[in-house]
């Protein structure tokens, strides 16, 4: 008999542009080799879909790679450049903890960056050590896959990798790398740099490099259209953050991704019962990140981000502001009409009326007064099933409901067609905080990774309506109090 051959290569294909630019945006590094790499996760379909072989990546070579241990061929590592306004002071940052290995072309032909975050000090690094701990690094890997399930533009997580050696932060941690996937790495905080320590050639440079990457249809040094483009991302990325009740947490405009994904999972978590003003960050203390300052964060993060552009915008500086001015004005209607879009959906209307945004707003308004869970309300309006509890046994929310089956059509046809769009638009299941530190204890503490995996997996699919999803709906226990989160781990 014979065996077919085993495949020793990973499938790595790296091309990497952003090392073609001027050594201005990034400081190449070398690697430190960590002393006993383990893999803790591996995203077996990830791995799939970048053309991975699955064996190679968890031989000793192809994990040396994922704990940042050794390069593979056709990588050429570095640290990006960046600066940030970090809770509304600008920053010279960089990637402190992290390095770029480069771009690696996926079998469709896609571009993605791969990073390791975690992988030891750079010339950013400042006080830190540039390593992570395990916990946050499969925290991220967690929520960014199930931000992805839910069809939420977001960096991916290949893999994380314990390095087998401690960090030191209150306690002793066990170390990790993690290893993310983005469309690109390239923040609002990149071209704040490429502004502040370079100058507009510089941002000239970075924007045409951006556009090519993320834009590649606008037409060569049509600046005003790719900060339209990057405005609308935005917009529609926020909408779709407060439509499930994402909070990020530490939305400084380093942690703002040009390309428009979800980037930098650090005190993130998802709202249980509805409270607009919800801050889970301890370090937050003023709640300037709150799920409901999140779009009028991003708009303050984008007018940085503009500012950054105005001498391409137009020669003539009061032009340019005027340019600017205006495309930045447009982010509140657009971020609304991708809210609006996004609770009709959630409420199963099929079409638009006048009425719909009241509609919303008035159930929004309910589910404030009973605290009524912002997941679970949803998913069971969409099973059109009644719900249990102070919203739904209230007098005003039986009013609610003869409203919406009026706005439907009233017929069974009808419903039974809302409920369809509804289970679409609805998770039936989101990370909640207390599954997410559930597996993580098993995990760091137990070396069990079997709960973190079922509860990834749970997520892969939230609006399928499982019966293993129903087990993941029940909100904490109240007697846990409001959940907090911890960055910079
Ligand atoms: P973050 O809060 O994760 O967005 O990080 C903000 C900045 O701090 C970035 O420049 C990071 O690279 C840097 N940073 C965070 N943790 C560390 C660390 N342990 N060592 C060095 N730099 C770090
Ligand atoms: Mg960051």
């Amino acid at each position: 008999m014979t065996h077919s051959a085993i495949t020793t290569t990973a499938g790595w294909r790296f091309d990497n542009s952003y090392s073609r630019l001027p050594s201005f945006f990034y400081s190449k590094v070398s690697l430190h080799p960590v002393s006993a790499p383990k893999l803790a996760v591996l995203n077996v379909r990830l791995a799939a879909s970048l053309g991975l072989n699955e064996e190679a990546l968890r031989s000793e070579a192809g994990l040396a790679v994922l704990a940042g241990s050794a390069a593979p061929e056709g990588a050429d590592p570095l640290a990006q450049a960046y600066a940030g306004h970090q809770f509304g002071h600008l920053t010279m940052l960089g990637d402190g903890r992290a390095l770029l290995l480069g771009e690696h072309i996926a079998p469709k032909g896609d571009r993605v960056d791969i990073q390791l975050k975690g992988s030891g000090r750079t010339p950013y690094s400042r006080g830190g050590d540039g390593r992570a701990a395990l916990g946050p690094m499969l925290r991220e890997y967690i929520v960014s896959e199930a931000m992805h399930g839910l069809g939420i533009p977001t960096t991916r997580s290949l893999a994380v990798a314990a390095t087998g050696e401690p960090v030191f932060r209150e306690d002793e941690l066990p170390g990790a790398v993690l290893t993310r996937v983005a469309a690109s790495h390239i923040r609002v905080g990149t071209f704040q740099y490429a502004a502040g320590a370079g100058g507009a050639d510089q941002v000239r440079t970075l924007a045409d490099y951006t556009m090519q990457r993320h834009d590649p249809e606008l037409e060569a040094g049509d600046y005003l259209s790719f900060l339209q483009a990057v405005v609308r991302r935005q917009a529609f990325l926020i909408a779709k953050w407060q439509l499930v009740g994402f909070v990020h947490g530490v939305m400084n405009t380093d942690n703002m991704a040009i390309g428009g994904e979800t980037i930098d999972y650090g005190p993130c978590a998802f709202l249980d019962a509805y409270d607009p003003s919800t801050v889970f960050s301890s370090i937050d203390a003023h709640g300037r990140y709150a799920y409901n300052q999140q779009p009028r964060i991003a708009a303050w993060n984008l007018a940085r981000f503009t500012e950054t552009l105005l001498p391409l915008l137009d020669e003539d500086e009061e032009r340019a502001v005027a340019l600017a001015e205006e495309s930045i004005a447009a982010f509140p209607a657009l971020f609304e009409a991708a809210w609006l879009a996004g609770m009709r959906a959630k409420l199963g209307l099929q079409d638009e009326a006048p009425e719909d945004e009241a509609l919303a707003q008035d159930l929004l308004a309910l589910m404030e007064t009973h605290r009524a869970d912002f997941t679970n309300t949803f998913a069971t309006l969409s099973s059109g099933a009644v719900g249990e509890g102070p919203l739904f046994e209230s007098e005003a929310f039986a009013g609610w409901l003869v409203r919406w089956k009026a706005r439907i059509g009233g017929s069974d046809d009808a419903e039974a067609a809302a409920h369809g769009l509804m289970r679409r638009s609805n998770p039936a299941a989101i990370a909640r905080n207390h599954r997410v530190e559930e597996a993580l204890a098993a995990a760091v503490e137990g070396d069990d990774y079997g709960v973190l995996n079922r509860l990834v997996e749970t997520l892969r699919d939230p609006y399928a309506y499982t019966s293993e999803q129903a087990e993941y709906a029940a909100p904490p226990d109240p007697s846990c109090g409001r959940y907090r989160t911890f960055c910079g781990t």
